[in-house]
């Protein structure tokens, strides 16, 4: 296992699926696409639309490719569940 990353920072989180280990499967909020307070990632950086992510779970590091090339809109979107608590 890897040592988390020490950008890894709580006030950033991604809810995207870990390749590595898939620890979301059969959880009903993460299957619904919404904010789960079990399965996120460590959002260690991004580079446009390239997330660099780390799962707290396995450690394990990937880039995920999130589709969004605009950086306002990305942030809108991994944080949109914030507002909500
Ligand atoms: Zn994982
Ligand atoms: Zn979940």
């Amino acid at each position: 296992m890897l040592p988390l990353d020490p950008q890894a920072d709580i006030g950033r989180r991604a809810w995207v699926a870990c390749p590595s280990c898939d620890d979301a499967r059969g959880c009903e909020p993460c299957e619904q696409r919404r904010t789960c307070s079990e399965h996120w990632r460590y959002m260690l950086s991004n580079t446009g639309s390239l997330l660099n992510l780390q799962c707290p779970s396995c450690t394990h590091v990937w880039v995920h490719e999130s589709g969004f090339g605009a950086t306002r809109s990305l942030w809108d979107r991994v944080t949109s569940g914030w507002s909500r608590h």
